[in-house]
């Protein structure tokens, strides 16, 4: 895969251990986009982490992650067939780099929200509330993104890339006002009525609202919280989330 079919960002996550994604999957086709830019942090040093398969997770994309030849991963976990990776899976990822999100950026005219929520929990990852939503019945984890908390083995403002977005399906995260149909869903980790968004997840939300509200010509006004949706009676994401910062910040 070009690097030019990708757009991502260098964070300064030392990883220790990391849980994520990947399951095979058809995925939407690529916007051309130019190659990443990457964030104005310094990289950490290089080194063996571990990595959780999360949904989602190809091995290119855990490669492009992790900024590691996909053969070095293959030849490390003794994988066998590449292109089927489960979910859970643990990987060995092999002089890894700090973590860089791989956001890409599809062409498509349906996304006219950005719809923020909190997951009203103290820990968790992409790969936990996927189980949780399955269990709800709701096909899998609803949102198009997490970002991490740095619990369950996450970095501080990691950036999970869900299924529902590589594969450009409607959310599951907001039924008010048929919002799943038109709105991405982002949710952070945590519980924003009794905590604060720390500095790291905040800046991730913005660089990702930031992108996607541009790439899809997204008015600020429709970048909003769950609980703001007309019909949605719910307070996500959290009455302590820093609404007039986040917005300043974009
Ligand atoms: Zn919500």
């Amino acid at each position: 895969m070009k690097k030019s079919l990708y757009i991502g960002i260098l964070i300064p996550f030392v990883m220790l251990f990391s849980s994520c994604v990947t399951a095979p999957m058809q995925t939407a086709t690529p916007a051309l986009y130019p190659a990443p830019t990457p964030v104005p942090f310094p990289a950490p040093a290089r080194g063996d982490v571990i990595h959780l398969v999360g949904p989602g997770e190809t091995l290119w994309r855990i490669s492009k992650m992790y900024d590691v030849n996909a053969q070095d991963i293959i030849r490390a976990n003794g994988i066998r067939n590449p292109s089927f990776l489960l979910k859970g899976q643990k990987l060995i990822i092999p002089h890894a780099s700090g973590i860089v999100p791989v956001v890409t950026l599809y062409p498509s005219g349906k996304w006219k929200y950005i719809i923020i929520h909190h997951s009203a929990t103290d820990s968790g990852t992409a790969l936990d509330f996927d189980r949780s939503h399955n269990n709800k019945g709701w096909r899998g984890l609803g949102y198009h993104f997490v970002i991490d908390n740095g619990t369950k083995g996450k970095q501080k403002g990691q950036i999970e890339v869900a299924p529902r977005w590589l594969k450009q399906q409607n959310g599951s995260h907001c039924k008010a006002s048929g919002m799943n149909s038109k709105a991405i869903g982002i949710c952070l980790v945590g519980n924003f009525s009794n905590e604060y968004v720390s500095a790291r997840q905040m800046d991730s939300l913005v660089w990702l609202v930031d992108r996607l509200r541009r790439h899809y010509k997204i008015p600020l006004k429709n970048v909003v919280g769950h609980g703001q949706v007309r019909g949605a009676r719910t307070e996500c994401p959290g009455k302590n989330f820093p609404w007039s910062k986040f917005k300043r910040a974009l």
